[in-house]
Formats: structure tokens, sequence, C-alpha cells
């Protein structure tokens, strides 16, 4: 007996209040379009897991190269707020070198340091930019304060002769060779011939020679207008044009020009006005390296 092959399939749509409809359709065509749909149900899930998954690596992507921008940012504000802190230590010795007081505080803005690693960059932005403005100010002064050193550093200071005694100081007094009174522009050091003379501060020497009743003689320019002169002396160490360091020989003791007997005369100059050397014999200041 054959199977019953039906060669139709009757469909009914029901319609609630209304009249049901009712289709033929074939076997075969019924199948097929079942099968259509199921395909293309599985290439529309397909693709829609396929958008799904670009979007998400996408997002991935923007998450990893946000991160890493953040990491980059991180590492140039650390790097901005380490120099930071190298030009406030800085600012600082030299205050401390010039004796002025302190602007910034060794501690910092918002705790030593600054911002702790891995503080996010804006954080660190941030404190760097506060800093930034009492560090410009700093700076500032920075220039005042190293003309401040190099002008300290340019004042003669210490005994232009060791192993000598003084014997005439500043002022008036009355002239060793023509009587009367006159005005002694400087010290007077009697010792033995021969004695080193060596220079109060560093300097060019503009004058060593002959000449005014000094005798042998030795003009040191120091800057900021400061000059000394070491007078009758025996013997000229340097010449015009050499520099000098503090404390180096630059001639030896002696009496010629207008001299009564073996002692340097020592002038310091201060803006070409000659002033008591007295207050400038004391102990030399340690010079700043600068
Ligand atoms: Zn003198």
């Amino acid at each position: 007996m054959e199977p019953r092959h039906p060669e139709h399939w009757s469909i009914r749509i029901a319609r609630p209040g209304r009249e049901p409809v009712i289709t033929d359709v074939r076997p075969a065509a019924a199948v097929c379009a079942a099968v259509l749909a199921l395909v293309g149900l599985v290439a529309g899930v397909r693709l829609a897991l396929n958008h799904f998954e670009r979007t998400v690596s996408g997002f991935e992507r923007t998450v990893t190269s946000e991160r890493e921008r953040n990491a980059a940012l991180e590492v140039q504000a650390g790097r901005l707020l380490g120099k930071l802190e190298q030009l406030e230590a800085e600012v600082r010795s030299l205050q401390r070198q010039a004796n002025l007081a302190p602007t910034i505080d060794a501690t910092g803005q918002g705790g030593a340091g600054g911002a702790e690693p891995g503080a996010g960059a804006g954080m660190m932005l941030s404190i760097a930019n506060l800093r930034l403005d009492k560090l410009s100010k700093a700076m500032r002064a920075k220039k005042t304060i190293a003309l401040a050193l190099a002008e300290r550093s340019a004042r003669p200071a210490g005994l232009p002769v060791v192993g000598a005694r003084l014997t005439s100081g500043f002022g008036p007094r009355r002239d060793p060779v023509m009587g009367g009174v006159e005005l002694h522009s400087g010290l007077d050091f009697a010792g033995p011939y021969g004695l080193p003379i060596r220079a109060t501060a560093p300097g060019r020497v503009s004058r060593a020679g002959w000449g005014n009743g000094w005798g042998q003689h030795i003009v040191i320019d120091h800057g900021y207008g400061f000059e000394t002169l070491y007078a009758h002396l025996s013997r000229l160490e340097v010449r015009a044009g050499d520099s000098v360091g503090r404390g180096e020989v630059v001639g030896r003791m002696g009496s010629t020009g207008r001299s009564t007997g073996t002692h340097l005369h020592y002038t310091v100059y201060l803006d070409a006005q000659a002033v008591d050397p007295s207050p400038y014999l004391g102990e030399a200041p340690p010079v700043p390296a600068l």
C-alpha cells in the first residue's frame, strides 16, 4: 500500500470575529519556505554577532589606547615635577649661599615630592601648575641672588700680607716724608723685605709698574666697583692683563717710591674712591661655585 502524500496542505488562519482565511499550499513549497526562513535567521544572528564582536573589540582598543595615553601623560607629568623639584632645589641652594630667606618651602606644595607615582596625569599636572607659579617668582629672584653672590665673591677680604704688622691706619695723619697733614688712603704693613703680597680678591691686574710715588705697584680690578692697590713693592709677580685668584702672590714687599722703610701700602677702592680697608680684612667668604 502506497503512503499517502497529500497534494496540498490547507492553512487556516483564524481571525476572531471574522471569517477565517484558508489558503492552500504545496508541502514542498512550505518546507522550502521554512528552510529558507531558518537559513535567513541563522545568517541574521551571525551578522548581529559579528557586529557585536567588532563593537566590543573596538571599545577594548579605545580603552587600551586611552590607558596608554594616560600612562604616557603620567610619565611626562612625572618628569615635569622632577624638573621642577630640581629647579626649586637650585633656587633654595642659591638662597642659602646668599643668606636670603627661602621663598620655596623645602617640603614643596601638596606634600613633599609632589604627587605619588600613579596619582594620575591630571592630578600631577595641577600640582606642577601650582608649584610653577611660585617657582617662576623664585627664578626671577635667582638673577638677583647670582648677582649678590658674584658681588660678594668680588669683595676684597683677608690680609694682603701675612707676617707683617700694621703700622699706619686709614685717614688723616702726619705726612711721614714731607711733614704736615695728609689723608692716608690705605693701610701700611711693615715686615721683612721680599715678603709675599697676596691678592685679596679674584680679578684682573689693571696696572703693574712704577709711578705716582707708589714705586713698583699693582692695581687689581675685581669688578662690581672694587679695586685694590699694593704699593712700594720690591718685585712684581704679575703683569697688567693677568687674571689672579684670591690669595695669589702678586708681588714682594719692598720700599720703592715715596717710602721711608720696607712696608706694603694697601688701598681698597670702591667706585674709584679710597675707603678704609679695615672692614675688608676679615676672613674671605667661601667663593660659591656658580
Ligand atoms: Zn701707605
